[in-house]
């Protein structure tokens, strides 16, 4: 089974290593380089950007984390997860600095006072264990972002519907990196964790694939 880190500097690092563990992954709360160094893939928590970002820095996390992105490790940010992985965020004090990776423009707390909170099922055939089946995801969502533009490059897996921000892009794929505005770690549905677990499965693949091809 894959190692999967969690970064644990702040937010629901819990919820993220149960939710890993039933989608069969080795799950290891991170917060340490060496620690980073040993996983396969990584899971940004929902929490608070700005705090997340702070403690990066103090940890000496920041540059290192850049660096493995940058190297192409899968990584799955959830809310304020998401918003590290963007390359670019509004609405965010001007000091605030991301990790990036995704090509991508984030609204933090898109959704407004009126509505910092709510839930609704969507439809995203492809987080799904069998697109074919296309069955519904239900969808928490806290004080989260939207994206409000995104790259060539960037695939939207799902949008709002209904509600006050009906159409919303709410879950996106950048290659290895996966980040949803919704919490999947709430709630017994692992669903979205099994297809990040697929995309480490993938990339790991992959990789031994190419270095066979060059010995
Ligand atoms: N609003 C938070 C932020 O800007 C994200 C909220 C969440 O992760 N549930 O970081």
């Amino acid at each position: 089974a894959p190692t999967v880190g969690v970064l644990a500097l702040q937010g629901d690092v819990r919820e993220h290593l149960a939710s890993l563990t039933a989608a069969g992954a080795r799950a290891v709360p991170i917060r340490r380089r060496p620690e980073l160094e040993a996983v396969d893939g990584l899971v940004l928590p929902g929490g608070e950007s700005t705090t997340m970002d702070k403690l990066l820095t103090a940890f000496e996390l920041a540059t290192p984390l850049r660096e493995r992105i940058a190297g192409g490790m899968p990584t799955f940010g959830s809310c304020a997860g998401m918003i590290l992985l963007a390359d670019r965020v509004v609405d965010a004090p001007p000091d605030q600095r991301t990790l990036g990776g995704i090509d991508m423009t984030v609204r933090r707390n898109a959704f407004g006072r009126q509505v910092d909170s709510f839930e609704q099922e969507m439809r995203a055939p492809a987080l799904a264990d069998d697109p074919a089946r296309d069955e519904a995801i239900h969808a928490v969502f806290i004080r989260a972002p939207w994206a409000e533009e995104v790259g060539a490059g960037v695939e939207v897996l799902a949008t709002t519907v209904g509600g006050r921000h009906p159409g919303r892009i709410v879950a996106v794929r950048h290659g290895a990196l996966l980040a949803t505005a919704f919490h999947p770690e709430l709630g017994a549905d692992a669903r979205v964790h099994r297809f990040f677990v697929r995309m480490i499965r993938e990339q790991t693949g992959a990789e031994a694939r190419d270095e066979i091809a060059r010995t």
